[in-house]
């Protein structure tokens, strides 16, 4: 992941496949979903998505209003969801629904398992982004889309509390993707401002803009070493949710700040699409927003320091 987003082309979202989408069929599907889902996910001919977002509904994930109503060895899904990355071009998509009868929210949701092609499932045209121009971000529309019950990845009403489980991996990938953007342009315009202050003949980088990047290289050095005790903490399992969303939002704002400042200190050129940074300042500025605000963030390390 850390060297598709050093191609500054880090909306390609192979991560959002391989790292988000595919582990919840491995961890929760049954053995006939995964026999016939995985090899094509991990061959790359089936391509998925996730679908929680809809029009109305972005971070309280309880209130969706997708309805999916199991009528014995069917279930009928109708509802929109929206900002689905891989919504275009996906072959498989993950859709959480909810069974209005069952009155606590978060044991309505189920998550299932809906394939391109199924009569009912309609995807739109992908958005217009501020930036992720090389992500498709898409609507999807479910109506009297009917799939299999066997398509439900585990048991009725279990998929709020699944989708919690997995954004712990989510929101460490985004503050890996929104790390790597800060190390990358940072890199980029440090060797910019050699190149040009060799070319004008100055010898040495005026005081004030070495102080500029040692802090933006302070920030990028500190946001790694927490990540990386992070990544191992999860590889060992750990439940690591109010850490993550410590480096979900720090991680992801700091890549901000050193995006903006990185273009500052590249003045007029900052602007040209000739920059890379005129992409990465575009592109990062979503992972403030995706895979929950940085406000919810900030909202769970609240809540684990008793406030
Ligand atoms: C490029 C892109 C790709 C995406 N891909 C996917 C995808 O693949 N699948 C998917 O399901 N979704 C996807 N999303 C949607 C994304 O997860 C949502 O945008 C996100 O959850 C926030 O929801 P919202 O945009 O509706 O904002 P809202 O929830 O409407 O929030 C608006 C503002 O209010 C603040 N706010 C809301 N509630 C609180 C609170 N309780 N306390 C403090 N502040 C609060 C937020 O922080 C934010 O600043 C994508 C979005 C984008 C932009």
């Amino acid at each position: 992941m850390e060297e598709l987003t050093r191609t500054n082309h880090y909306g390609l979202d192979t991560f959002l496949h391989s790292d988000i989408v595919v582990p919840y069929i491995d961890s929760f599907g049954s053995v006939e979903q995964k026999k016939k889902y995985l090899p094509g996910c991990v061959s790359g001919d089936i391509i998925t998505a996730v679908a929680m977002t809809e029009p109305d509904v972005g971070s309280d994930l309880a209130s969706m209003t997708t309805v999916a109503v199991e009528e014995g060895d069917d279930v009928i899904l109708n509802g929109t969801k929206t900002f689905i990355s891989n919504g275009f071009n996906c072959d498989l998509v993950v859709v959480a629904a909810k069974d209005m009868a069952v009155e606590n929210p978060y044991q309505a949701i189920s998550l299932y398992l809906v394939e391109a092609g199924t009569p009912g499932f309609k995807k739109g045209e992908p958005l217009h982004k501020l930036g992720v121009h090389s992500q498709d971000t898409n609507e999807l529309f479910f109506t009297n889309c009917r799939i299999p019950t066997k398509n439900r990845l585990g048991n009725k009403g279990t998929g709020f509390a699944k989708l919690m489980e997995k954004l712990q991996q989510e929101r460490l990938l985004v503050a890996i993707l929104a790390t790597t953007m800060a190390e990358f342009i940072l890199e980029w315009t440090i060797d910019h401002i050699q190149k040009k202050n060799a070319n004008n003949g100055l010898k040495h980088i005026p005081q004030a803009i070495q102080f500029a990047l040692i802090e933006m290289a302070t920030e990028v050095k500190l946001g790694k070493t927490f990540l990386e005790k992070l990544i191992a903490d999860h590889m060992e399992g750990k439940h690591i949710v109010a850490e993550t969303s410590m480096a979900k939002y720090w991680n992801t704002e700091m890549a901000n700040r050193i995006a903006n400042c990185c273009l500052n200190l590249c003045g007029e050129f900052g602007m040209l699409e000739a920059c890379p940074i005129a992409r990465t300042f575009r592109d990062v500025r979503v992972t403030t927003i995706f895979a929950g605000t940085n406000e919810i963030m900030k909202g769970i390390v609240a809540k684990s320091l008793g406030l």
